[in-house]
């Protein structure tokens, strides 16, 4: 069931839609990966988008939470969520039947690359956008090297779902329970990317830092943000992050996708 909503805002732009969980598994420790039936959201999304998902049941208030669209295909998208908190706890205990009320598809995602090696850096959580991302790369015709970085083996995710659409997973662990020990960006180090190399990357802020130092030299750098956000669409401005030439980036209707040389990493939050 969908519908859209009546104000006269940015949302009306955008598909508010109460959409079935189709299906729900396990991965990575303690995440969830949620298939849900969208197909207004799935027709429209592209890699680094994400969806504001209301995570109550309407017992108690809580503002939206942003998702990333971890993937989309025919009719369904995919979200896959760690539980940090009240909300996303609330999203990892919902069951295949259920309903959830989105809104998206939000935000700019990354600018698909011309020619040249295509690096997919994710730290943690980072690897949903840069799944989608590289679906539609090896729907493209388009090779990527997918570096995968978690604390431990346990907690890795999309591992099997890259390798199915990369040429290469390359994986660290900081504890050294699987691939090499240490930090997906030392992998990045390790790789010294060519100046015909395009980076993505999402993760932690310090690692998407590393990352933006070492792909100076690189064809292009685009780094998914994250931040704090309470609306999604740029009605709160909550989400504001410093920009290199001093002003600020909007990460829900600028981002969450920058080129990283616009992001000022020094001080950035
Ligand atoms: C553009 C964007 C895309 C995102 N994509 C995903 C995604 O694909 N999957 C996913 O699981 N999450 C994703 N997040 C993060 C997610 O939105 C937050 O984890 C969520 O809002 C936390 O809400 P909560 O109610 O569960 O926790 P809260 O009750 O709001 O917070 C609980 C505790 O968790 C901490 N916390 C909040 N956010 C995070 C975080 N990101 N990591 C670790 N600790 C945190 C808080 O500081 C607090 O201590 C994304 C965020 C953004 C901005």
């Amino acid at each position: 069931m969908t519908s859209r909503m009546t104000r006269k805002t940015a949302e009306d732009t955008l598909h508010k839609t109460v959409c079935r969980v189709e299906g729900v598994s396990k991965e990575g420790g303690e995440c969830v990966l949620l298939t849900l039936d969208a197909p207004e959201i799935a027709k429209l999304a592209v890699p680094g988008q994400f969806v504001m998902v209301k995570c109550t049941d309407g017992a108690c208030p809580l503002l939206r939470r942003p998702i990333s669209i971890a993937s989309a295909r025919e009719d369904k998208i995919f979200l896959l969520v760690q539980p940090v908190g009240t909300g996303t706890r609330w999203l990892c205990e919902r069951k295949a039947g259920d309903s959830i009320d989105v809104i998206g598809p939000l935000g700019n995602g990354f600018t698909l690359p011309g020619a040249g090696e295509n690096i997919l850096v994710s730290g943690g959580l980072g690897a949903p956008p840069l799944l989608f991302l590289a679906r539609i790369l090896a729907d493209m015709g388009k090779q990527a090297v997918s570096l995968l970085g978690a604390g431990s083996s346990s907690r890795l995710v999309l591992k099997n779902e890259m390798a199915a659409v990369c040429k290469d997973v390359f994986i660290s662990t900081e504890d050294g329970s699987e691939g090499t020990k240490g930090l997906v960006t030392d992998l990045v180090s390790k790789l010294a990317p060519k100046s015909t190399a395009n980076i993505f990357a999402c993760g932690p802020l310090p690692m998407l830092a590393r990352v933006a130092e070492i792909a100076e030299k690189a064809s292009s750098c685009q780094v998914s943000l994250e931040a704090k956000m309470a609306c999604g669409y740029g009605a709160c401005m909550g989400c504001a992050v410093p920009a290199a030439n001093g002003g600020y980036l909007h990460v829900c209707t600028q981002g969450p996708v920058f080129p990283s040389k616009l992001v000022m990493w020094r001080n950035p939050l």
